[in-house]
């Protein structure tokens, strides 16, 4: 069905990636190209190499931040298959993302073809090693040259790939998180449940100062009270009880993870009670003092499980395991990226090859 342009692709027969992948900063020898307009539509659906963009220093998505993006990753199994992990909710999501920034949607069918055109032609730039992947970063902008706040009239979608290492290439290790109430990230009924720039443009004040303290993460609380525990940087937030796994409810001002999505389906076929419900800061520090905490982590694509090593909240700290991983995230590690690299069956249908 295809309709997909490509214009002056050329495959490198041999590709050699850098030694050591840092996460975001090489990227393959082509992207994906789409533009916008009321009379058109969404429309030259195009491949081509990957290039600078030309735009007007206008461009309304540089002024306003009326963009959207979407982050997931391919994966070379041992059998040679190329696998995409939840493409269909990714999209889903990025049309969500879309609605609530007055965007205009785009055709699933064709979101997920033009990703799959894209891997296919770049596909000799997945990295084969271990925790190795492609990170697929799909992105919309305003491009009306305008300078005023109104909804642009014209967009343009871009799709870049880019080879990425382990998110920890020391390994699996736990994280220091320090938890802010200086600043909030969002709000409920505002744009904290969609991936729109400003909400990370907004998040760097909070993460520099912690990363002065050596922490390597925010923990974010809730806008109104300060009191409710949200997110952990760009992950959601999982903690362990004695008898439940608890991760903060989705309201409208946390991100709509898709690996805390596969996290609670695993752990409920687990026999866990998981509850997605309000968890106040003060909970996780008397449940810690009680010895009725057992661990925390964070999930997300990019380290699809991240353990905390300590939690810093005003003058207490909270110690975990600083040299490994929690029990239940490293299980939940293997068994979602056995299920990514293909060495455990996909039983819940999550993984789309590119053939
Ligand atoms: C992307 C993101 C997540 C994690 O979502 P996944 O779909 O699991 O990658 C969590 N929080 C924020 C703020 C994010 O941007």
């Amino acid at each position: 069905m295809s309709n997909i342009i490509f214009k002056d692709v050329e495959k490198k027969t041999s590709v050699e990636l850098p030694e050591n992948l840092i996460f975001g900063r090489n990227f393959t020898d082509h992207m994906f190209e789409m533009d916008y307009d009321p009379a058109l539509g969404w429309h030259n659906p195009t491949i081509k190499k990957f290039s600078d963009l030309s735009l007007s220093p206008a461009t309304m998505a540089l002024h306003y931040a009326q963009s959207v993006f979407e982050g997931m990753k391919a994966y070379k199994q041992d059998s040679g298959k190329i696998a995409f992990f939840r493409p269909d909710q990714h999209f889903k999501r990025l049309n969500r993302s879309s609605r609530r920034m007055c965007i205009p949607e785009i055709d699933e069918d064709l979101l997920i073809e033009s990703m799959k055109e894209l891997v296919r032609l770049d596909q000799d730039w997945i990295p084969t090693k271990k925790g190795h992947a492609l990170y697929i970063r799909p992105l919309i902008i305003a491009t009306d040259p305008f300078i005023g706040v109104r909804e642009s009239n014209t967009y343009k979608y871009l799709v870049m790939l880019s080879p990425v290492g382990p998110y920890y290439p020391e390994g699996f290790k736990p994280v220091p998180i320090l938890a802010t109430d200086k600043y909030v990230r969002s709000v409920r009924k505002g744009v904290g449940d969609c991936k729109t720039p400003g909400n990370y443009g907004a998040s760097l004040a909070a993460q520099r100062e912690a990363a002065k303290e050596g922490y390597t993460q925010v923990l974010w609380l809730d806008a109104i009270e300060q009191k409710y525990i949200e997110e952990v940087g760009t992950m959601n937030i999982f903690i362990q009880l004695k008898d439940e796994v608890v991760t903060p409810p989705l309201l409208g001002s946390i991100l709509p993870g898709i690996t805390r999505m596969s996290v609670i389906q695993i752990l409920k076929d687990w026999g866990y009670n998981v509850n997605e419900r309000k968890i106040a800061i003060g909970e996780v520090i008397e449940a810690y003092n009680s010895n009725t905490l057992v661990e925390i982590f964070g999930t997300g694509t990019a380290a699809v499980i991240s353990s905390l090593s300590k939690l810093k909240y005003h003058d207490t700290i909270l110690k975990f395991n600083e040299e490994e991983a929690g029990e239940l995230g490293t299980k939940l590690y293997n068994e979602i990226t056995d299920i990514q690299y293909g060495r455990k069956e996909d039983r819940y249908g999550w993984i789309q090859y590119l053939d």
